[in-house]
């Protein structure tokens, strides 16, 4: 019976302390085994002491440092997790399964990386440099674009440095001369597409004086505005093209108010020289309700460019008056019939022509293009990098048939631009009424390989050479 009394009372003190215990047990799973890690499966003699995660995970703490390493590094397989065993993770792609489509934002694309410009100002390439991209688009015009491209450098490297203050390095604008259609346009839309700089171009005819019916002379800035986007930094880096600026030559024996000659040219001296400039964003007049910005001009390069009709005979009539006098007296008429008159220019001529002084002075660098002759138009066809045979080339190239060109009719469609009077720009009018009838026609043939254009496509006493797939295979071996 003691003994009975005594077993009780051991059960009970059993008891009691296995209520003490309980929520000890519960932390502790001392049942005599060894803790072991669930990572690498060590038990904790090896491993070293473990740590303690929910449900009764232990972990050593090599693979706790591993674990975070991973972590850390953004190299955390989710499907390695779920693969270990007595680990249950749903699968995530379920929870998003679970949210309605319409409850998401969709995610905005990726703005397309920016093409680098061909030439960077900031990392202004040498004059050689820039000449070298200008060869592959403008043809001939050798010292224009070489005038050019070291303008260029010295303007941007005076915005780079801001050596305004210092020696001061005169502003670059430049005046272009030569006849039209001979490239001056082309010239600066290359070079401000290479440069990847906003470009405006204007028509000096379109200026007036403010107040006149007409644009006024700030409108050129907002335009530049308009082409930076509206990014008043970006435009103060631009370039302005300011075509025809002979049309706003000094009107001769005029007794009535020159509002768009030379008033034009008064306003537009500030505007060269560097000023502020209040433009309106996104109009391009000052009086449609829009906020105004300020932009200065100061380093905005201006280009000017013009046809100077009757030029050449103020240059001749000069020259020849030197020539005719004194020691060296020459024949009266020695220049009348020299080629390349214009390269010869002097700011008094230009003085005399009707641009007032002042102006010419804000436009320090002042070169001319040639006119071009039946050569350089044949070049113009074929040879720059977007020239307007590749372009059909590319196109019918589409439809796996090979556009030639023969030699004489590249030399057919110059003579019949030469006639126009209009420089390249007559070119690309030509070619394109011959091409018509060509892009109708071909692709509703599956079998055509190839079209050669003749001479005498083009002098309109024959047609094209079309050759069929498997000929033009046979000739080509
Ligand atoms: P303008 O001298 O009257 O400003 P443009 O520059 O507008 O003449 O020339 C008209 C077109 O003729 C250009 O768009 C260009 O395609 C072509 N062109 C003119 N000159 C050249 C040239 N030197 N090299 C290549 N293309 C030229």
């Amino acid at each position: 019976m003691q003994d009975n009394e005594n077993n009780v009372i051991e059960l009970d003190e059993v008891k009691e302390e296995n209520v003490e215990n309980v929520a000890e047990d519960d932390k502790k799973e001392d049942d005599g085994y060894e803790k072991y890690c669930m990572l690498c499966r060590r038990p904790e003699s090896i491993a070293g002491k473990m740590i303690e995660m929910p449900n009764h995970i232990n972990i050593c703490s090599d693979c706790m440092q591993k674990s975070f390493d991973v972590m850390n590094s953004g190299q955390l397989d989710l499907s390695k997790l779920m693969n270990m065993p007595g680990v249950q993770v749903f699968n995530v792609s379920d929870l998003d399964n679970m949210i309605p489509k319409q409850q998401k934002v969709k995610q905005k694309k990726p703005k397309e990386k920016k093409e680098e410009p061909v030439l960077d100002i900031r990392k202004m390439p040498a004059p050689h440099k820039i000449k070298a991209s200008l060869d592959e688009y403008v043809v001939g015009q050798e010292y224009a674009k070489k005038a050019i491209s070291v303008a260029v450098y010295n303007h941007y490297k005076r915005v780079a440095t801001d050596t305004m203050d210092e020696i001061e390095i005169e502003k670059s604008n430049m005046l272009m001369i030569g006849p039209t259609g001979c490239g001056k346009t082309y010239l600066v839309k290359t070079l401000a597409r290479l440069l990847d700089v906003p470009l405006a171009i204007t028509d000096a005819t379109s200026l007036t004086e403010a107040g006149y019916i007409g644009d006024d002379i700030e409108s050129v800035v907002s335009k530049l505005l308009a082409a930076a986007d509206n990014d008043v930094e970006k435009a103060e880096r631009g370039i302005i093209f300011i075509d025809e600026i002979d049309k706003i030559a000094k009107k001769k024996n005029t007794n009535q108010r020159d509002v768009s000659g030379e008033s034009v040219q008064q306003g537009m001296l500030k505007l060269l020289e560097g000023s502020e400039v209040e433009a309106p964003v996104g109009a391009n007049s000052k009086n449609a309700m829009a906020p105004l910005t300020t932009v200065n001009t100061k380093n905005i390069l201006f280009i000017c460019g013009g046809a100077f009709p009757d030029l050449e005979d103020i240059i001749k009539e000069r020259l020849n008056k030197q020539a005719s006098v004194g020691f060296q007296a020459d024949l009266k008429d020695k220049y009348d019939k020299e080629k390349n008159i214009l390269e010869k220019v002097t700011v008094e001529d230009l003085r005399k022509f009707g641009m007032i002084p002042e102006f010419i002075g804000r436009l320090p660098i002042i070169f001319t293009l040639q006119g071009l002759d039946e050569d350089k138009l044949v070049k113009i066809l074929k040879e720059p990098k977007n020239a307007i045979l590749k372009q059909y080339q590319k196109l019918l190239a589409l439809d796996e048939v090979k556009l030639v060109f023969e030699d004489d009719a590249l030399t057919a469609i110059a003579e019949k631009a030469m006639k126009k009077d209009t420089g390249a720009r007559a070119l690309r009018s030509i070619i394109e009424e011959f091409m018509l009838d060509i892009m109708y026609e071909i692709p509703k043939d599956d079998n055509i390989g190839q079209v050669t254009i003749t001479r005498a496509y083009i002098d309109g006493t024959g047609g094209p050479l079309i050759m069929m797939r498997g000929q033009a295979l046979l000739e080509q071996k």
